[in-house]
Formats: C-alpha cells, structure tokens, sequence
C-alpha cells in the first residue's frame, strides 16, 4: 500500500503573514484543479486558519499536501484537498446538520462549521481521548464554540441531535456503519473512505426510498476505523476468545 511521507518536525519560523499567503495561495490551487466549486466553501477555507490545528513542530507545513501527526494512538490531519475532497460531493451547505465521525484536529468541523453557519449544526465524534483534548484546545482557542464535541465510537454515531442531513466519516471501514444510516434523513448524503481489496475508495452515498445509492469518487488513503464497526484488530477483539 502506497504511504505518505512526513516532513521532519521542526520549530516554526512562519509569521502569520506567511501563512495568510499560503492559504490564499493554497485555495486558488484547489480552485484551479477542481477540487473546489461552491462559493461557502472556499470561503470557509479562507477563514479557517490551519496552521491553529497542527501541533507546534509541524505548523510550517500547514498548506502542504501530506497529513501531519496529531497527538493520539493514531490521528491525523488530513491533508488540506480531503476537505473540499469530501465536502463539495456531499453539497454541504448552509443550514445543514452535520456529523463528523474522526474529529483529528478539529479543523475539518471547524471548515464545516463556517460552511454550515448559525441556522445549521456540527457534532463531531472522536474515539481517542488524547486526540479529543488537542483538538477541543485548538476549537476552544480558534473561538469555536458552538461545535458539539463528543468522545466515543463515531461509529455509533450521535443519537442526541438526529437526524443528520450529511455524515463524514473521515477514517476507513468496510461499509458505512448501519446507526450512521439509520441516523440520516431521507434524501440525506454520507461519504466515508471505504476498505477494496488493497486500497481504499472514497465513497458517497445517498439515502433512498429503496436504501443506499452508492458512487465512488477516487481511491484515497486513510486511517483505518476504530471501535465497534472497524476494520481487522476489532473484529479480532470481537471474537470471543478460544
Ligand atoms: N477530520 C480530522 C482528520 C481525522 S483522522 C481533521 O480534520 O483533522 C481520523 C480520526 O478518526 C482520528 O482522530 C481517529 O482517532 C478518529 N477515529 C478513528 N476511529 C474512530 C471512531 N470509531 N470514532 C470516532 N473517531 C474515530
């Protein structure tokens, strides 16, 4: 399997300034490649400052394309396409209620929080409780707080605030968990990485009358899933020993 390699940690030297630059730069580049379209969108990823929800030694990498390390068992920050990646196939828009299932850094519910606005809802669900605290500090700093945060199995989803009108899953499993399914509405979208043979595929699907519409949108390379609906090593845990 193809793997990403990470810069070497290094203190930082860039003024926000630079960084300011560097996001301009960094969307007209999404732009240009069709990774970004809608309006809300591109401007959530000019308000968000990215370097806030990387750790120290790695914030002049902020708008590179490779995923950092963030403090955890084993999270990542996406690298900056993966959220217009997600985002623009599952129209996330204005008013929306949304799900996170991974909330790493919390960049990407703080990105879907702009998008959202006032009328709309972020819940976003994170299994590791040292990845929690970072990024509940990165939110809490950034003056987010109107993101409902939650530590557990995302992969339980969220039943307090359902019905969710889009659900992201931003770690890989074998097929979309059936509580995220049961908690969408009709009509509703989800898009999750999903496990084929070797590699993975980026996965949207669509909540029909006659159940879920599926179109696959690229390969992709992500962490794979904790908890209950997982990949291999909970699976194994689940089986009762011999
Ligand atoms: N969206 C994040 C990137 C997340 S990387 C960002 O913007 O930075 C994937 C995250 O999913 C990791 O933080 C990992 O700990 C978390 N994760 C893995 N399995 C999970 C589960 N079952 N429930 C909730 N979070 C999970």
């Amino acid at each position: 399997m193809r793997g990403w390699v990470v810069p070497p940690p290094k203190e930082p030297t860039k003024s926000p300034d630079d960084f300011q630059k560097e996001r301009q730069q960094k969307v007209r580049w999404l732009l240009a490649h069709g990774f970004l379209r809608s309006r809300r969108i591109t401007e959530a990823l000019l308000r968000v400052q990215r370097e806030n929800f990387i750790p120290r030694l790695y914030r002049d990498y902020a708008y590179i394309e490779v995923p950092l390390p963030l403090p955890g068992e084993k999270a990542t920050i996406s690298c900056p396409h993966s959220y217009p990646l997600f985002y623009e196939p599952l129209g996330l828009d204005e008013g929306h209620r949304f799900l996170e299932v991974g909330l790493g850094s919390g960049y990407g519910a703080a990105v879907a929080r702009e998008v959202v606005g006032p009328e709309g809802l972020v819940v976003s669900v994170e299994i590791d409780p040292v990845t929690y605290e970072f990024a509940r500090a990165n939110l809490e700093r950034a003056g987010y707080s109107d993101i409902t945060l939650v530590l557990g199995d995302g992969g339980l989803g969220y039943p307090g605030m359902t019905p969710y009108d889009r659900i992201c899953i931003t770690a890989a499993c074998a097929g979309p968990p059936p509580p995220l399914v049961d908690q969408l509405k009709p009509g509703g979208r989800l898009i999750v990485p999903l496990e084929e043979g070797e590699g993975q595929e980026l996965v949207l699907h669509e909540k029909r009358e006659a159940g879920l519409a599926r179109q696959v949108v690229c390969t992709v390379l992500y962490i794979p899933l904790r908890g209950a609906y997982g990949s291999q090593q909970t699976r194994a845990e689940r089986r009762p020993p011999r």
